[in-house]
């Protein structure tokens, strides 16, 4: 089968944060201090979210993106990523990682057919890296990121751009994608930074970073958009690689959402923006059958909101957006 929305959306990508935890704390994802992080017991279980793959791929999702927090302070990743990547009805197996201690798991993460690795990096800058990330891990972090190049992953860098804080580095950070074959993504600042203080607009939204990006690189193009694709990419003369425009708060991209979440607390999320809309880890805790799963994603999935405006909308007034993306998974 084909898990598809009330939009006639088919549903084939899975986003599972395994973890809430954190060995960084960027100041757009947590506050730096004051977090409660989640008991063990409150996470889903390596067991159950093998579980919980073989019932989405089972409806068709068949790329899933391990995401947290930080995946990789988990203890025992790897075995899980193991296990997971023997469902063959998973076609791409990727993951988001900031790069701290990814290091000496690449080649392992290549021989099981993880190739797609996103890893986060808002800063060239040493100084400017720690005021951001709040940890001073610049150098780990460049580190990994020259092994997974010469490894041969296909890498995206995924940077935030905040106002006065790392706009000045829009130009230095595309260059990456001159010297090095990578993406490198401009993703619009989102609220979902541990705080309930609504945000009502950025500075940095696509439309300013393209025209930053042009000021720099006339010559500048645009490269077709892929089906489902959240970034609109550009290519650039002598660019061994590309960039890209993620509007995260513009929500130009939801028409053609193929995505759901499930949170590092086990509950399924149809939109980002939205509340969770079925506490899967219960229903396993409970004892439901596979089949009685299956039915309620069905059911959720088809009262799925338009778009991430309206997704908001329905949280209501009284469920403003307050949590860290570190929770949901970015
Ligand atoms: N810890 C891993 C990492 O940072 O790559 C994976 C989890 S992190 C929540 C996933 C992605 O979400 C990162 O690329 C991060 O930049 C992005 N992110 C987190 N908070 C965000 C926010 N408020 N707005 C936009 N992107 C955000
Ligand atoms: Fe950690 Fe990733 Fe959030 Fe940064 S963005 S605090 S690395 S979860």
């Amino acid at each position: 089968m084909q898990l598809k929305d009330n939009f006639g959306r088919p549903i084939n990508y899975l986003r599972l944060a395994v973890t809430d935890r954190c060995n960084l704390r960027c100041f757009y994802c947590m506050p730096e201090e004051g977090i409660h992080f989640l008991p063990k017991e409150q996470l889903l279980t390596y067991e159950e979210m093998i579980r919980l793959a073989d019932i989405f791929s089972s409806m068709g999702v068949d790329k899933i993106r391990i995401t947290g927090g930080e995946p990789f302070v988990r203890k025992n990743l790897i075995d899980f990523l193991d296990t997971l990547a023997k469902n063959k009805q998973i076609n791409k197996l990727s993951i988001t990682t900031n790069g701290i201690l990814t290091r000496p798991y690449l080649s392992h993460l290549k021989s099981i057919g993880i190739e797609n690795i996103n890893l986060s990096l808002d800063s060239l800058n040493h100084d400017n890296f720690k005021k951001i990330t709040r940890r001073d891990e610049f150098t780990n972090v460049i580190g990994t990121f020259h092994q997974m190049i010469s490894d041969g992953f296909k890498v995206k860098i995924n940077a935030v751009i905040m106002d006065g804080i790392n706009d000045h580095e829009i130009i230095d950070l595309a260059k990456l994608a001159i010297e090095y074959p990578v993406s490198v993504r401009f993703i619009e600042e989102m609220p979902f930074n541990g705080s309930a203080v609504k945000q009502t607009s950025i500075r940095w939204n696509h439309i300013r970073i393209l025209e930053k990006l042009k000021s720099a690189f006339p010559d500048i193009a645009k490269l077709p958009t892929s089906a489902n694709s959240t970034s609109e990419n550009y290519i650039f003369d002598q660019a061994k690689g590309n960039v890209g425009i993620i509007a995260a708060f513009s929500r130009t991209f939801c028409g053609s959402c193929d995505r759901i979440r499930v949170t590092s607390t086990g509950e399924m999320r149809t939109c980002l923006y939205g509340h969770n809309v079925l506490d899967i880890k219960k229903m396993m805790r409970n004892e439901v059958s596979d089949e009685s799963i299956k039915a309620s994603i069905i059911e959720v999935v088809q009262k799925r909101a338009k778009d991430g405006f309206e997704a908001e909308k329905k949280r209501g007034i009284n469920n403003p957006i307050g949590e860290s993306m570190s929770v949901i998974g970015g």
